[in-house]
C-alpha cells in the first residue's frame, strides 16, 4: 500500500505522515505549498502534484487541506483513476459539486470526521432523536483557534442526521438552524441552536443536547488526539484502493 499525502505540513498532514510510518504504509510522495522536510520526509512543491501522481502512481491520495486545493487534487486524481480520500471541510456548493464530479471517474471517499466514535455518535443521535422527536435539540462544537470553517463539517453532518431522524420518526420538517443567540431572542418551536467555540488546541468536541419532559440527555464525542483522524483516514484509504469509481463515505469503509 502506498499513499500520497497533501497538505503535508499542516496539523493533519503531519499526523497522516506519522500514522503511515507507524503502520508501515509507504508514503509515495507528500506535497504542500512550500517544500519542506517533516520528520525526515521530503515535502514537495504542491505545483508538482499531477506530475508526481503520474510518476509515483500511489494506491490512494489522502487529503486534509482547503476546499480549493481539494477540488484541484480530486480532478487530477479523476484524470488518472487514483483513489482519493479527503477529510477537508468547509466546501461551498460549487466546490462540493466538483469533488462529486470527480467520483464519476475515480473512487472518492469524503468524510467530515474520520473518528470511529463520531460514526457511533451519529447512530446514537439518530436513535435518541427517533425516541424523543419532540424534544428540543441544541448542538455545541469546540475546536482549536486555528480552524477556518464554522460550524464544523461534523456539526453539519450531525444536524443532517437529526433532521433525517425527525423525518423518519415523526415526518417532521427540518429544524431551522439558529447560530448562537443574543438579545431578545427566545427559542421557538422547530429550531435547533448551533453553538461554536474556538479556543486553544482543542482537537474537536461535539455535544448534542436533547431536552424536554423534565429531562435532559447529552451525547458527547471528544477527540483527544489528531492521530484518531489520521488512522481513520488511512483505514479509509486502504479500503478504497482498488474499488470502482464512485462516491463513498467513512461508514462504507467501516
Ligand atoms: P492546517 O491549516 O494545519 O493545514 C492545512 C494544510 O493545507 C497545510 O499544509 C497548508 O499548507 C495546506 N494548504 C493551505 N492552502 C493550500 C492551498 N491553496 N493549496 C494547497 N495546500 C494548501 O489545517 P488542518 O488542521 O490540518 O485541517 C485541514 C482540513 O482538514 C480542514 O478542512 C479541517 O477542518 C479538516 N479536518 C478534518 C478532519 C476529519 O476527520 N475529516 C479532522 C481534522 C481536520
Amino acid at each position: 500500500m502506498t499513499v500520497a499525502v497533501t497538505g503535508a505540513t499542516g496539523r493533519m498532514g503531519e499526523e497522516v505522515l506519522d500514522a503511515a510510518a507507524e503502520r508501515g504504509v509507504e508514503v509515495a510522495f507528500a506535497v504542500a505549498p512550500r517544500p519542506a522536510t517533516v520528520d525526515g520526509v521530503q515535502i514537495q512543491d504542491d505545483d508538482r502534484f499531477a506530475a508526481l501522481l503520474d510518476r509515483e502512481a500511489p494506491d490512494a491520495v489522502v487529503d486534509f487541506t482547503v476546499p480549493e486545493a481539494t477540488v484541484r487534487y480530486a480532478e487530477a486524481c479523476a484524470e488518472r483513476g487514483v483513489p482519493f480520500v479527503t477529510g477537508t471541510t468547509g466546501f461551498d456548493e460549487e466546490e462540493l459539486a466538483a469533488v462529486e464530479a470527480a467520483s464519476e471517474r475515480t473512487p472518492v471517499l469524503k468524510a467530515a470526521n474520520f473518528a470511529r466514535g463520531v460514526q457511533a455518535l451519529l447512530r446514537v443521535v439518530r436513535e435518541a432523536v427517533a425516541a424523543m422527536p419532540a424534544y428540543d435539540v441544541e448542538l455545541t462544537e469546540t475546536h482549536h483557534n486555528g480552524k477556518r470553517d464554522a460550524p464544523s463539517g461534523t456539526a453539519k453532518t450531525i444536524l443532517q442526521a437529526v433532521d433525517e431522524a425527525r423525518v423518519d420518526a415523526a415526518d417532521a420538517a427540518p429544524l431551522e438552524r439558529v447560530y448562537g443567540r443574543e438579545g431578545h431572542d427566545p427559542r421557538t418551536e422547530g429550531q435547533v441552536g448551533v453553538h461554536v467555540r474556538r479556543a486553544g488546541d482543542v482537537r474537536g468536541e461535539h455535544e448534542v443536547l436533547l431536552a424536554g419532559n423534565d429531562e435532559v440527555v447529552t451525547l458527547t464525542h471528544r477527540a483527544e488526539s489528531r492521530g484518531v483522524f489520521a488512522a481513520g483516514a488511512l483505514d479509509a484509504a486502504e479500503w478504497l484502493a482498488g474499488r470502482p469509481a464512485g462516491w463513498y463515505d467513512f461508514e462504507d469503509a467501516l
